[in-house]
Protein backbone atom coordinates (compact mmCIF):
# COMPACT_ATOMS: atom_id res chain seq x y z
CA UNK A 1 0.00 0.00 0.00
CA UNK A 2 1.55 3.13 -1.04
CA UNK A 3 1.03 6.24 1.62
CA UNK A 4 -0.77 8.32 -0.29
CA UNK A 5 -2.95 4.81 -0.01
CA UNK A 6 -2.67 5.10 3.34
CA UNK A 7 -3.61 8.63 3.73
CA UNK A 8 -6.08 8.49 1.56
CA UNK A 9 -8.00 5.38 3.41
CA UNK A 10 -7.17 6.71 6.95
CA UNK A 11 -9.20 10.40 5.85
CA UNK A 12 -12.31 8.15 4.43
CA UNK A 13 -12.88 6.04 7.35
CA UNK A 14 -13.14 9.01 9.07
CA UNK A 15 -15.45 10.37 7.06
CA UNK A 16 -17.34 7.17 7.35
CA UNK A 17 -16.30 5.57 4.15
CA UNK A 18 -14.91 1.85 5.41
CA UNK A 19 -13.23 -0.54 3.46
CA UNK A 20 -14.10 1.05 -0.25
CA UNK A 21 -11.88 -0.93 -2.01
CA UNK A 22 -12.30 -3.95 -3.86
CA UNK A 23 -9.19 -5.26 -6.30
CA UNK A 24 -11.88 -6.91 -8.93
CA UNK A 25 -13.42 -3.57 -9.38
CA UNK A 26 -13.88 -2.26 -12.78
CA UNK A 27 -12.76 1.61 -11.97
CA UNK A 28 -9.46 3.06 -11.26
CA UNK A 29 -8.40 5.59 -8.64
CA UNK A 30 -5.72 7.18 -9.34
CA UNK A 31 -3.55 10.22 -7.71
CA UNK A 32 -2.11 13.20 -9.70
CA UNK A 33 0.06 13.63 -7.05
CA UNK A 34 2.63 10.28 -8.37
CA UNK A 35 0.50 8.95 -11.06
CA UNK A 36 -0.34 6.01 -8.68
CA UNK A 37 -3.41 3.54 -7.94
CA UNK A 38 -4.63 4.38 -4.57
CA UNK A 39 -7.38 1.12 -5.44
CA UNK A 40 -10.30 -0.10 -7.13
CA UNK A 41 -13.84 0.47 -6.93
CA UNK A 42 -16.89 -1.43 -8.34
CA UNK A 43 -19.27 0.63 -10.53
CA UNK A 44 -23.24 0.47 -10.27
CA UNK A 45 -24.68 -0.69 -13.95
CA UNK A 46 -27.21 0.97 -15.86
CA UNK A 47 -30.16 -1.38 -14.64
CA UNK A 48 -28.51 -0.15 -10.91
CA UNK A 49 -29.47 3.70 -12.05
CA UNK A 50 -32.63 3.10 -12.53
CA UNK A 51 -33.04 1.30 -9.08
CA UNK A 52 -31.33 4.25 -7.06
CA UNK A 53 -33.50 7.04 -9.40
CA UNK A 54 -36.66 4.41 -8.45
CA UNK A 55 -35.72 4.69 -4.39
CA UNK A 56 -34.67 8.97 -4.93
CA UNK A 57 -38.36 9.30 -6.33
CA UNK A 58 -39.43 7.21 -3.20
CA UNK A 59 -37.86 9.54 -1.14
CA UNK A 60 -39.01 12.55 -2.25
CA UNK A 61 -42.52 11.91 -2.49
CA UNK A 62 -42.13 11.92 1.24
CA UNK A 63 -39.44 14.51 1.30
CA UNK A 64 -41.77 17.42 -0.26
CA UNK A 65 -44.18 16.84 1.92
CA UNK A 66 -41.80 18.18 5.06
CA UNK A 67 -41.47 22.13 5.43
CA UNK A 68 -39.86 23.85 4.56
CA UNK A 69 -37.95 25.20 7.15
CA UNK A 70 -37.93 21.40 8.68
CA UNK A 71 -35.82 20.53 5.70
CA UNK A 72 -33.02 23.24 6.49
CA UNK A 73 -31.94 20.81 9.49
CA UNK A 74 -30.85 18.80 7.40
CA UNK A 75 -28.64 20.95 5.64
CA UNK A 76 -27.61 22.21 9.15
CA UNK A 77 -26.23 18.80 9.97
CA UNK A 78 -24.60 18.68 6.69
CA UNK A 79 -22.98 22.00 7.20
CA UNK A 80 -21.93 20.60 11.40
CA UNK A 81 -20.61 17.52 9.57
CA UNK A 82 -18.34 19.63 7.21
CA UNK A 83 -17.33 21.55 9.35
CA UNK A 84 -15.95 19.23 11.64
CA UNK A 85 -14.51 16.89 8.67
CA UNK A 86 -13.08 20.07 6.87
CA UNK A 87 -9.25 18.77 7.55
CA UNK A 88 -9.65 15.17 6.00
CA UNK A 89 -12.03 16.46 3.27
CA UNK A 90 -9.80 18.73 1.99
CA UNK A 91 -7.11 15.93 2.38
CA UNK A 92 -8.93 13.63 0.07
CA UNK A 93 -9.38 16.70 -2.31
CA UNK A 94 -5.73 16.78 -2.63
CA UNK A 95 -4.96 13.36 -3.07
CA UNK A 96 -7.69 12.97 -5.96
CA UNK A 97 -8.03 16.20 -7.25
CA UNK A 98 -3.94 17.60 -6.83
CA UNK A 99 -5.37 20.77 -5.32
CA UNK A 100 -2.92 22.18 -3.12
CA UNK A 101 -4.16 21.87 0.90
CA UNK A 102 -5.05 25.93 1.08
CA UNK A 103 -7.69 25.63 -2.23
CA UNK A 104 -8.73 22.17 -0.85
CA UNK A 105 -9.38 23.69 2.44
CA UNK A 106 -10.99 26.57 0.85
CA UNK A 107 -13.43 23.94 -1.57
CA UNK A 108 -14.24 22.37 1.51
CA UNK A 109 -15.31 25.88 3.03
CA UNK A 110 -17.39 26.67 -0.08
CA UNK A 111 -19.86 24.00 1.00
CA UNK A 112 -19.91 24.87 4.21
CA UNK A 113 -21.10 28.70 3.07
CA UNK A 114 -23.22 27.30 0.59
CA UNK A 115 -25.21 25.05 3.72
CA UNK A 116 -25.14 28.16 5.90
CA UNK A 117 -26.91 30.19 2.67
CA UNK A 118 -29.60 27.12 1.99
CA UNK A 119 -30.67 26.82 5.71
CA UNK A 120 -31.41 30.68 5.56
CA UNK A 121 -33.10 29.99 2.41
CA UNK A 122 -35.25 27.39 3.74
CA UNK A 123 -37.16 30.39 5.63
CA UNK A 124 -37.31 31.98 2.62
CA UNK A 125 -38.06 30.44 -0.86
CA UNK A 126 -41.09 32.85 -1.54
CA UNK A 127 -43.49 33.74 -4.26
CA UNK A 128 -45.27 37.06 -5.29
CA UNK A 129 -48.83 38.22 -4.70
CA UNK A 130 -49.74 39.89 -7.71
CA UNK A 131 -52.18 42.56 -8.43
CA UNK A 132 -55.36 41.01 -10.09
CA UNK A 133 -57.63 42.45 -12.54
CA UNK A 134 -60.32 40.43 -11.06
CA UNK A 135 -62.49 42.05 -7.62
CA UNK A 136 -63.01 39.75 -4.76
CA UNK A 137 -59.68 37.67 -5.97
CA UNK A 138 -56.49 37.75 -4.90
CA UNK A 139 -53.01 36.00 -7.22
CA UNK A 140 -50.14 34.96 -5.71
CA UNK A 141 -47.30 32.30 -6.50
CA UNK A 142 -46.03 29.44 -4.89
CA UNK A 143 -42.83 27.14 -5.22
CA UNK A 144 -43.07 23.47 -4.89
CA UNK A 145 -40.91 21.34 -4.21
CA UNK A 146 -39.61 19.84 -7.70
CA UNK A 147 -38.64 15.62 -7.81
CA UNK A 148 -35.16 14.01 -8.45
CA UNK A 149 -32.43 16.38 -9.28
CA UNK A 150 -29.41 14.54 -11.33
CA UNK A 151 -26.12 16.27 -10.66
CA UNK A 152 -23.14 15.62 -13.07
CA UNK A 153 -20.35 16.68 -11.73
CA UNK A 154 -16.59 17.94 -13.29
CA UNK A 155 -12.91 16.26 -11.42
CA UNK A 156 -11.84 19.64 -10.40
CA UNK A 157 -14.24 20.84 -8.02
CA UNK A 158 -14.92 17.35 -6.56
CA UNK A 159 -17.10 17.83 -3.68
CA UNK A 160 -18.17 21.79 -3.94
CA UNK A 161 -20.14 21.83 -6.89
CA UNK A 162 -22.21 18.85 -5.64
CA UNK A 163 -22.87 20.61 -2.25
CA UNK A 164 -23.85 23.82 -4.49
CA UNK A 165 -26.54 21.34 -5.89
CA UNK A 166 -27.62 18.95 -3.24
CA UNK A 167 -27.56 21.85 -0.69
CA UNK A 168 -30.21 23.87 -2.69
CA UNK A 169 -32.30 21.25 -3.56
CA UNK A 170 -32.31 19.17 0.07
CA UNK A 171 -34.50 22.73 1.17
CA UNK A 172 -36.31 22.73 -2.04
CA UNK A 173 -37.55 19.43 -1.49
CA UNK A 174 -35.99 17.50 -3.66
CA UNK A 175 -33.78 13.87 -3.56
CA UNK A 176 -30.66 14.26 -5.52
CA UNK A 177 -28.84 11.40 -7.86
CA UNK A 178 -25.10 12.38 -8.31
CA UNK A 179 -22.57 11.19 -10.85
CA UNK A 180 -19.62 12.32 -10.04
CA UNK A 181 -16.18 12.60 -12.17
CA UNK A 182 -14.93 8.90 -12.44
CA UNK A 183 -11.53 11.03 -11.83
CA UNK A 184 -12.79 11.25 -8.19
CA UNK A 185 -14.97 8.96 -6.93
CA UNK A 186 -13.43 8.63 -3.53
CA UNK A 187 -14.21 12.26 -2.48
CA UNK A 188 -17.67 11.73 -3.66
CA UNK A 189 -18.10 8.65 -1.50
CA UNK A 190 -16.96 10.77 1.37
CA UNK A 191 -19.60 13.51 0.56
CA UNK A 192 -22.15 10.84 0.30
CA UNK A 193 -21.28 9.10 3.51
CA UNK A 194 -21.54 12.66 5.05
CA UNK A 195 -25.01 13.82 3.60
CA UNK A 196 -26.25 10.18 4.22
CA UNK A 197 -24.99 10.57 8.42
CA UNK A 198 -26.85 14.48 7.84
CA UNK A 199 -30.11 12.72 6.79
CA UNK A 200 -30.20 9.62 9.30
CA UNK A 201 -29.30 12.80 12.17
CA UNK A 202 -32.73 14.56 10.99
CA UNK A 203 -35.30 11.60 10.35
CA UNK A 204 -35.21 12.19 6.41
CA UNK A 205 -35.83 9.16 3.72
CA UNK A 206 -32.30 7.94 2.80
CA UNK A 207 -32.60 7.17 -0.80
CA UNK A 208 -32.70 11.39 -0.69
CA UNK A 209 -29.44 11.07 -1.35
CA UNK A 210 -27.71 9.17 -3.30
CA UNK A 211 -24.61 8.23 -5.31
CA UNK A 212 -23.88 6.75 -8.90
CA UNK A 213 -20.14 5.58 -9.47
CA UNK A 214 -19.15 4.86 -13.19
CA UNK A 215 -18.54 6.99 -16.06
CA UNK A 216 -20.43 8.44 -18.79
CA UNK A 217 -22.52 5.72 -19.60
CA UNK A 218 -24.13 5.67 -16.41
CA UNK A 219 -24.63 9.53 -16.46
CA UNK A 220 -25.97 9.06 -19.82
CA UNK A 221 -28.80 6.71 -17.87
CA UNK A 222 -29.28 9.34 -15.80
CA UNK A 223 -29.54 11.77 -18.30
CA UNK A 224 -32.22 9.92 -20.06
CA UNK A 225 -34.22 9.17 -17.23
CA UNK A 226 -37.83 10.63 -17.36
CA UNK A 227 -38.39 10.54 -13.35
CA UNK A 228 -35.43 13.12 -13.37
CA UNK A 229 -36.86 16.41 -14.23
CA UNK A 230 -33.91 18.48 -13.59
CA UNK A 231 -30.04 17.50 -14.99
CA UNK A 232 -27.63 20.27 -13.47
CA UNK A 233 -24.53 18.89 -15.76
CA UNK A 234 -20.83 20.60 -14.70
CA UNK A 235 -18.08 19.54 -16.89
CA UNK A 236 -17.11 20.62 -20.22
CA UNK A 237 -18.84 22.06 -23.21
CA UNK A 238 -18.16 18.89 -25.09
CA UNK A 239 -20.56 16.79 -22.44
CA UNK A 240 -23.18 19.92 -22.42
CA UNK A 241 -23.85 19.32 -26.17
CA UNK A 242 -24.15 15.46 -25.71
CA UNK A 243 -26.40 15.93 -22.19
CA UNK A 244 -28.49 19.36 -23.41
CA UNK A 245 -30.65 17.51 -26.56
CA UNK A 246 -31.23 14.34 -24.91
CA UNK A 247 -32.75 16.19 -21.25
CA UNK A 248 -34.37 18.41 -24.24
CA UNK A 249 -35.53 15.07 -25.67
CA UNK A 250 -37.95 14.72 -22.93
CA UNK A 251 -38.63 17.77 -22.17
CA UNK A 252 -36.69 17.82 -18.86
CA UNK A 253 -34.75 20.71 -17.41
CA UNK A 254 -31.15 20.94 -17.45
CA UNK A 255 -28.70 23.36 -15.66
CA UNK A 256 -25.42 23.83 -17.55
CA UNK A 257 -22.03 24.96 -16.26
CA UNK A 258 -19.42 24.48 -18.72
CA UNK A 259 -16.46 25.17 -20.10
CA UNK A 260 -14.91 28.38 -19.76
CA UNK A 261 -12.05 31.14 -21.39
CA UNK A 262 -12.17 34.15 -19.28
CA UNK A 263 -10.16 36.88 -20.06
CA UNK A 264 -8.66 40.11 -17.78
CA UNK A 265 -8.23 43.19 -19.55
CA UNK A 266 -5.61 45.64 -18.47
CA UNK A 267 -6.40 49.39 -19.01
CA UNK A 268 -3.33 51.98 -19.26
CA UNK A 269 -4.59 52.97 -15.52
CA UNK A 270 -4.57 50.07 -13.77
CA UNK A 271 -2.70 49.44 -10.56
CA UNK A 272 -0.09 47.02 -11.74
CA UNK A 273 0.80 45.55 -8.79
CA UNK A 274 -2.66 43.88 -8.41
CA UNK A 275 -3.14 43.23 -11.70
CA UNK A 276 0.45 40.90 -11.68
CA UNK A 277 -1.48 39.67 -8.05
CA UNK A 278 -4.56 39.33 -9.38
CA UNK A 279 -3.69 37.70 -12.84
CA UNK A 280 -1.09 35.19 -11.38
CA UNK A 281 -3.90 33.65 -9.12
CA UNK A 282 -6.43 33.05 -11.68
CA UNK A 283 -4.17 32.22 -14.08
CA UNK A 284 -1.87 29.58 -12.07
CA UNK A 285 -4.31 28.57 -9.24
CA UNK A 286 -5.46 25.16 -9.04
CA UNK A 287 -2.87 24.15 -11.85
CA UNK A 288 -5.25 26.75 -14.57
CA UNK A 289 -7.94 23.93 -13.63
CA UNK A 290 -10.52 25.99 -12.34
CA UNK A 291 -13.51 26.47 -14.98
CA UNK A 292 -12.91 30.48 -13.69
CA UNK A 293 -9.27 30.54 -14.50
CA UNK A 294 -7.71 33.40 -16.18
CA UNK A 295 -6.72 32.09 -20.09
CA UNK A 296 -6.41 35.72 -21.95
CA UNK A 297 -5.24 38.81 -20.57
CA UNK A 298 -5.98 41.85 -23.25
CA UNK A 299 -3.42 44.47 -22.18
CA UNK A 300 -3.21 48.10 -23.62
CA UNK A 301 0.02 48.59 -25.73
CA UNK A 302 1.33 51.20 -23.85
CA UNK A 303 2.08 48.93 -20.53
CA UNK A 304 2.18 45.52 -22.17
CA UNK A 305 6.32 45.00 -22.02
CA UNK A 306 5.95 46.31 -18.20
CA UNK A 307 3.23 43.78 -17.51
CA UNK A 308 5.12 40.80 -19.40
CA UNK A 309 7.77 41.32 -17.31
CA UNK A 310 6.00 41.45 -14.32
CA UNK A 311 4.36 38.76 -15.25
CA UNK A 312 7.76 36.80 -16.22
CA UNK A 313 9.19 37.49 -13.29
CA UNK A 314 6.29 36.36 -10.90
CA UNK A 315 6.15 32.45 -12.71
CA UNK A 316 9.68 32.17 -12.25
CA UNK A 317 9.74 31.96 -9.15
CA UNK A 318 6.41 29.63 -8.37
CA UNK A 319 6.84 26.62 -6.20
CA UNK A 320 5.77 23.91 -8.48
CA UNK A 321 5.42 20.40 -6.12
CA UNK A 322 3.33 18.50 -4.21
CA UNK A 323 0.37 19.82 -3.16
CA UNK A 324 0.67 18.19 0.00
CA UNK A 325 3.75 19.76 1.11
CA UNK A 326 3.83 23.28 2.58
CA UNK A 327 4.47 26.31 0.36
CA UNK A 328 3.31 24.53 -2.84
CA UNK A 329 1.65 26.82 -5.28
CA UNK A 330 1.31 24.72 -8.24
CA UNK A 331 0.02 21.16 -8.11
CA UNK A 332 0.21 18.56 -10.42
CA UNK A 333 -2.04 18.70 -13.85
CA UNK A 334 -4.80 15.69 -13.25
CA UNK A 335 -3.79 13.12 -15.90
CA UNK A 336 -1.61 12.13 -19.05
CA UNK A 337 -4.55 13.52 -21.31
CA UNK A 338 -4.28 16.96 -19.55
CA UNK A 339 -0.83 17.41 -20.39
CA UNK A 340 -0.41 16.39 -23.93
CA UNK A 341 -3.64 19.25 -24.26
CA UNK A 342 -1.30 21.41 -22.28
CA UNK A 343 1.74 20.81 -24.74
CA UNK A 344 -0.24 20.52 -27.81
CA UNK A 345 -1.77 24.16 -27.08
CA UNK A 346 2.04 25.51 -26.22
CA UNK A 347 3.06 24.13 -29.70
CA UNK A 348 0.12 25.02 -31.75
CA UNK A 349 0.62 28.65 -30.42
CA UNK A 350 3.81 28.92 -30.96
CA UNK A 351 3.10 27.45 -34.97
CA UNK A 352 0.44 30.22 -35.52
CA UNK A 353 3.11 33.00 -34.26
CA UNK A 354 3.48 33.83 -30.68
CA UNK A 355 5.71 34.26 -28.77
CA UNK A 356 6.90 31.35 -25.34
CA UNK A 357 7.89 33.85 -22.73
CA UNK A 358 8.32 31.26 -19.77
CA UNK A 359 7.38 27.86 -19.11
CA UNK A 360 5.84 25.43 -20.99
CA UNK A 361 8.09 22.61 -20.01
CA UNK A 362 7.11 19.15 -17.83
CA UNK A 363 8.70 19.73 -14.30
CA UNK A 364 10.16 16.79 -13.05
CA UNK A 365 8.05 15.85 -9.98
CA UNK A 366 7.48 12.37 -8.40
CA UNK A 367 5.90 10.63 -11.43
CA UNK A 368 3.18 13.48 -12.04
CA UNK A 369 2.04 15.66 -14.85
CA UNK A 370 3.39 18.48 -13.07
CA UNK A 371 4.25 21.57 -15.86
CA UNK A 372 5.89 24.90 -15.49
CA UNK A 373 2.81 27.50 -16.25
CA UNK A 374 3.64 29.00 -19.35
CA UNK A 375 2.65 32.58 -20.42
CA UNK A 376 2.40 33.02 -24.61
CA UNK A 377 2.63 36.57 -26.36
CA UNK A 378 0.06 36.10 -29.31
CA UNK A 379 -0.07 38.61 -32.27
CA UNK A 380 -3.12 37.91 -32.30
CA UNK A 381 -6.47 35.66 -31.13
CA UNK A 382 -5.87 32.81 -33.51
CA UNK A 383 -8.21 29.11 -33.02
CA UNK A 384 -6.09 27.66 -29.72
CA UNK A 385 -6.15 31.04 -28.05
CA UNK A 386 -10.61 30.69 -28.68
CA UNK A 387 -10.48 27.29 -27.23
CA UNK A 388 -10.35 26.16 -23.73
CA UNK A 389 -6.96 24.20 -22.48
CA UNK A 390 -7.57 22.99 -19.49
CA UNK A 391 -4.17 23.74 -17.79
CA UNK A 392 -1.86 27.05 -16.43
CA UNK A 393 -1.35 28.43 -20.23
CA UNK A 394 -1.85 32.19 -20.50
CA UNK A 395 -2.23 34.33 -23.69
CA UNK A 396 -1.13 37.61 -23.49
CA UNK A 397 -2.80 39.57 -26.48
CA UNK A 398 -2.32 43.36 -27.04
CA UNK A 399 -4.84 46.22 -27.55
CA UNK A 400 -4.84 49.59 -28.75
CA UNK A 401 -8.20 51.18 -26.73
CA UNK A 402 -11.16 49.81 -25.13
CA UNK A 403 -13.18 49.10 -27.63
CA UNK A 404 -11.01 46.53 -29.59
CA UNK A 405 -9.72 44.87 -25.84
CA UNK A 406 -13.84 44.31 -25.41
CA UNK A 407 -13.81 43.13 -28.63
CA UNK A 408 -11.66 40.69 -28.18
CA UNK A 409 -12.68 39.75 -24.99
CA UNK A 410 -16.42 38.58 -26.60
CA UNK A 411 -15.07 37.03 -29.52
CA UNK A 412 -15.17 33.38 -28.18
CA UNK A 413 -17.75 30.49 -28.18
CA UNK A 414 -17.75 30.81 -24.08
CA UNK A 415 -19.04 33.62 -21.90
CA UNK A 416 -18.17 32.60 -18.09
CA UNK A 417 -16.23 35.02 -16.12
CA UNK A 418 -14.30 37.90 -16.87
CA UNK A 419 -12.09 41.25 -15.46
CA UNK A 420 -11.07 44.53 -16.21
CA UNK A 421 -8.53 46.51 -13.89
CA UNK A 422 -8.76 49.82 -14.67
CA UNK A 423 -8.93 53.00 -12.05
CA UNK A 424 -11.02 54.70 -14.61
CA UNK A 425 -14.67 54.47 -13.61
CA UNK A 426 -15.82 55.38 -17.04
CA UNK A 427 -13.90 52.24 -17.94
CA UNK A 428 -15.15 49.96 -15.07
CA UNK A 429 -18.69 50.76 -15.18
CA UNK A 430 -18.25 50.22 -19.39
CA UNK A 431 -16.82 46.58 -19.10
CA UNK A 432 -19.91 45.81 -16.44
CA UNK A 433 -22.55 47.85 -18.86
CA UNK A 434 -24.96 45.54 -21.70
CA UNK A 435 -22.03 46.56 -24.28
CA UNK A 436 -19.45 45.22 -22.03
CA UNK A 437 -18.60 41.76 -21.19
CA UNK A 438 -20.57 39.10 -22.39
CA UNK A 439 -20.02 36.78 -19.55
CA UNK A 440 -22.17 35.91 -16.91
CA UNK A 441 -19.51 37.29 -14.23
CA UNK A 442 -17.91 40.36 -14.30
CA UNK A 443 -15.05 41.70 -12.32
CA UNK A 444 -13.61 44.94 -11.58
CA UNK A 445 -9.77 45.23 -10.00
CA UNK A 446 -10.02 41.28 -9.06
CA UNK A 447 -9.36 38.25 -11.42
CA UNK A 448 -12.26 36.20 -12.82
CA UNK A 449 -11.55 33.14 -10.60
CA UNK A 450 -12.58 32.31 -7.19
CA UNK A 451 -16.67 33.28 -6.44
CA UNK A 452 -18.07 33.83 -3.37
CA UNK A 453 -21.29 31.85 -2.94
CA UNK A 454 -23.72 34.02 -2.46
CA UNK A 455 -23.88 35.08 -5.86
CA UNK A 456 -25.64 33.55 -8.67
CA UNK A 457 -22.65 31.32 -10.43
CA UNK A 458 -22.36 30.09 -14.16
CA UNK A 459 -22.54 31.92 -17.81
CA UNK A 460 -23.52 32.51 -21.53
CA UNK A 461 -22.82 31.15 -25.12
CA UNK A 462 -20.73 27.96 -24.86
CA UNK A 463 -20.75 27.99 -20.82
CA UNK A 464 -24.17 26.14 -21.14
CA UNK A 465 -26.67 29.33 -19.47
CA UNK A 466 -27.03 28.03 -16.45
CA UNK A 467 -26.84 29.16 -13.03
CA UNK A 468 -25.86 27.70 -9.51
CA UNK A 469 -25.10 28.85 -5.22
CA UNK A 470 -26.80 32.21 -4.24
CA UNK A 471 -28.86 35.13 -5.43
CA UNK A 472 -32.38 33.49 -6.89
CA UNK A 473 -30.34 30.14 -8.21
CA UNK A 474 -33.05 28.05 -5.69
CA UNK A 475 -35.97 28.87 -8.17
CA UNK A 476 -34.03 26.19 -10.60
CA UNK A 477 -34.51 23.29 -8.10
CA UNK A 478 -38.57 24.01 -7.99
CA UNK A 479 -41.44 24.05 -9.61
CA UNK A 480 -43.98 27.86 -9.66
CA UNK A 481 -47.20 27.31 -9.19
CA UNK A 482 -49.98 30.81 -10.12
CA UNK A 483 -52.84 30.35 -7.76
CA UNK A 484 -55.50 32.90 -8.03
CA UNK A 485 -58.16 32.47 -5.42
CA UNK A 486 -62.14 34.11 -6.10
CA UNK A 487 -63.15 35.18 -2.00
CA UNK A 488 -66.14 36.92 -3.64
CA UNK A 489 -69.95 35.36 -4.50
CA UNK A 490 -69.27 36.70 -8.09
CA UNK A 491 -67.22 35.22 -11.30
CA UNK A 492 -65.89 37.33 -13.26
CA UNK A 493 -63.99 36.40 -16.25
CA UNK A 494 -60.62 38.25 -16.99
CA UNK A 495 -59.98 40.52 -20.20
CA UNK A 496 -63.66 41.29 -19.71
CA UNK A 497 -65.06 38.21 -21.44
CA UNK A 498 -68.61 37.21 -20.87
CA UNK A 499 -69.75 33.86 -20.82
CA UNK A 500 -73.68 34.27 -19.95
P1 LIG B 1 -15.96 16.26 -18.54
O1 LIG B 1 -16.93 16.94 -19.43
O2 LIG B 1 -14.97 15.35 -19.14
O3 LIG B 1 -16.76 15.40 -17.43
C1 LIG B 1 -17.68 16.00 -16.56
C2 LIG B 1 -18.68 14.97 -16.11
O4 LIG B 1 -19.55 14.65 -17.19
C3 LIG B 1 -18.09 13.64 -15.64
O5 LIG B 1 -18.79 13.21 -14.49
C4 LIG B 1 -18.35 12.72 -16.81
O6 LIG B 1 -18.41 11.36 -16.47
C5 LIG B 1 -19.69 13.23 -17.29
N1 LIG B 1 -20.05 12.95 -18.69
C6 LIG B 1 -19.25 13.06 -19.78
N2 LIG B 1 -19.96 12.76 -20.90
C7 LIG B 1 -21.22 12.48 -20.48
C8 LIG B 1 -22.42 12.09 -21.16
N3 LIG B 1 -22.45 11.94 -22.48
N4 LIG B 1 -23.54 11.89 -20.42
C9 LIG B 1 -23.51 12.05 -19.08
N5 LIG B 1 -22.41 12.38 -18.39
C10 LIG B 1 -21.28 12.60 -19.09
O7 LIG B 1 -15.23 17.42 -17.70
P2 LIG B 1 -13.96 17.34 -16.74
O8 LIG B 1 -12.73 17.09 -17.53
O9 LIG B 1 -14.25 16.47 -15.57
O10 LIG B 1 -13.94 18.84 -16.17
C11 LIG B 1 -13.34 19.92 -16.82
C12 LIG B 1 -14.37 20.75 -17.58
O11 LIG B 1 -15.44 21.12 -16.71
C13 LIG B 1 -13.79 22.06 -18.09
O12 LIG B 1 -14.30 22.31 -19.37
C14 LIG B 1 -14.31 23.09 -17.09
O13 LIG B 1 -14.35 24.41 -17.59
C15 LIG B 1 -15.66 22.54 -16.80
N6 LIG B 1 -16.18 23.03 -15.52
C16 LIG B 1 -17.15 23.98 -15.55
C17 LIG B 1 -17.64 24.51 -14.36
C18 LIG B 1 -18.68 25.59 -14.37
O14 LIG B 1 -19.24 25.84 -13.30
N7 LIG B 1 -18.96 26.25 -15.48
C19 LIG B 1 -17.14 24.04 -13.14
C20 LIG B 1 -16.16 23.06 -13.15
C21 LIG B 1 -15.69 22.56 -14.35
Amino acid sequence: MTDLTAQALDALDRLGVKDPFDPAGELSCHSPIDGSELGRLRGNTVQDVATIIGAAHAAFLDWRAVPAPVRGRLVRELGELLREHKAELATLISIEAGKITSESLGEVQEMIDICDLAVGLSRQLHGLTIATERPGHRMMEQWHPLGVVGVISAFNFPAAVWSWNAALAFVAGDAVVWKPSEKTLLTALACQSLAAEAARRVGAPAAITSILIGDHTVGAALVDDARVPLVSATGSTRMGKEVAPRVAARLGRSLLELGGNNAAIVAPSADLDLAVRGIVFSAVGTAGQRCTSLRRVIVHESIHDDLLARLASAYETLPIGSPLEPGTLVGPLIDQQAYEAFGAAVDQAQADGGTLVTGGQRAEVADGYYVHPAIIAMPSQTDIVKAETFAPLLYLLTCRDLDEAIALHNDVSQGLSSSIFTLDAREAELFLSATGSDCGIANVNIGPSGAEIGGAFGGEKDTGGGRESGSDAWKNYMRRTTNTVNYSAELPLAQGVEFA
